[in-house]
């Protein structure tokens, strides 16, 4: 039998599984919706589902994996295995036990991570960041994640560390989700960049904007309505776009001039799609704040849909 490890990518919309080896080879992936409805002992039972799916691609069972390691939203406790406050899940704002509910169901380990610094810590290991010794990842997405990983070793200061989306920006600036002001997340999250989208249409600001996530069946605009908009042309999408990215820059740079670190990944849903395309523009933004006199490797994460159960995976102990 190799050595196989299990890893789960829990979101918001869906549940990615996979079993890898332990140098990350891929030999069985499955993935599941998440639950919109329930608690969360319904979620782990979907997580259960999901990983016994990808054991079976696997030609395994979920009891002779090592272990099995998950990314969480919400403040997930890696000593513990408890998660709490995962509000995007459906009757998860208090705590659950996650990780020995699922290790009893699966018969192996399993370790708890954050969603971001997995994801992160895999691209570290084995995606854009391989080979650095620092690095800084960037989760641009519904809103902006972080994870730092220094000489190194992942930073997770007391347990909280990496949250880049909320370093202030500018001062009494636009109002976060988060609910204080100023955050990066305020200007360059995917749901906040939205809300500023439909302030503008209400305004009379013309956009196809509103058009597209219609047409494409959505309640939102997602990464792929923004897209299709940038592709055809719409203005409003280009200049929110650069905004956000202006932003990034700043808060990036401040970051780099603390940790100087040696690379910046840019990932998540709107950091995949739009990270080459904005590149350059990025680097612009950060060089106009930077002290530190040697730059960062700029790279967009190489992982890909899989990279968040990959990275999760190396929770695992030998
Ligand atoms: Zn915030």
């Amino acid at each position: 039998m190799a050595d196989l490890r299990g890893g789960i990518d829990l979101g918001g919309t869906k549940i990615q599984t996979v079993v890898v080896e332990a140098n990350g080879t891929l030999r069985g992936e499955a993935r599941q919706p998440t639950p919109t409805a329930g608690g969360p002992a319904d979620v782990a039972r979907a997580m259960e589902d999901a990983l016994r799916e990808a054991a079976a691609a696997a030609a395994a069972r979920p009891d002779e994996l090592r272990g099995v390691g998950v990314g969480s939203p919400g403040d997930a406790n890696g000593d513990t295995g408890v998660v709490s406050g995962a509000r995007n899940l459906p009757g998860w704002d208090g705590s659950f036990a996650l990780g020995d509910e699922l290790s009893r169901a699966l018969g192996t380990p399993v370790r708890i991570g954050n969603d971001v610094q997995v994801a992160v810590e895999g691209e570290y290991a084995l995606g854009a960041g391989k080979g650095s010794n620092s690095l800084l990842g960037v989760w641009w997405g519904t809103g902006v994640g972080g994870g730092i990983v220094l000489d190194g070793k992942p930073w997770l200061g007391r347990g909280a560390a990496g949250e880049i989306g909320h370093m202030v920006v500018k001062r009494n600036g636009a109002r976060c989700p988060c609910g204080r002001r100023g955050c990066m997340e305020a200007y360059a999250g995917r749901a906040a960049m939205e809300a500023r989208a439909r302030d503008e249409h209400e305004k009379g600001t013309k956009t196809d904007l509103f058009k597209i996530m219609e047409k494409r069946g959505k309640d939102r605009l997602t990464s792929s309505v923004w897209e299709h908009a940038l592709r055809e042309g719409d203005a409003l999408t280009e200049s929110l776009l650069r905004r956000a990215v202006r932003y990034l820059g700043t808060g990036i740079a401040s970051a780099c001039n603390l940790l100087d670190v040696e690379t910046v990944v840019i990932g998540g849903g709107l950091g995949v799609r739009f990270g080459d395309r904005f590149m350059d523009h990025l680097a612009t933004e950060m060089h106009k704040h930077l002290f530190v006199a040697d730059p960062p490797m700029m790279k967009v994460a190489e992982l890909g849909d899989l990279g968040g159960a990959i990275g999760a995976s190396l929770l695992v102990r030998d």
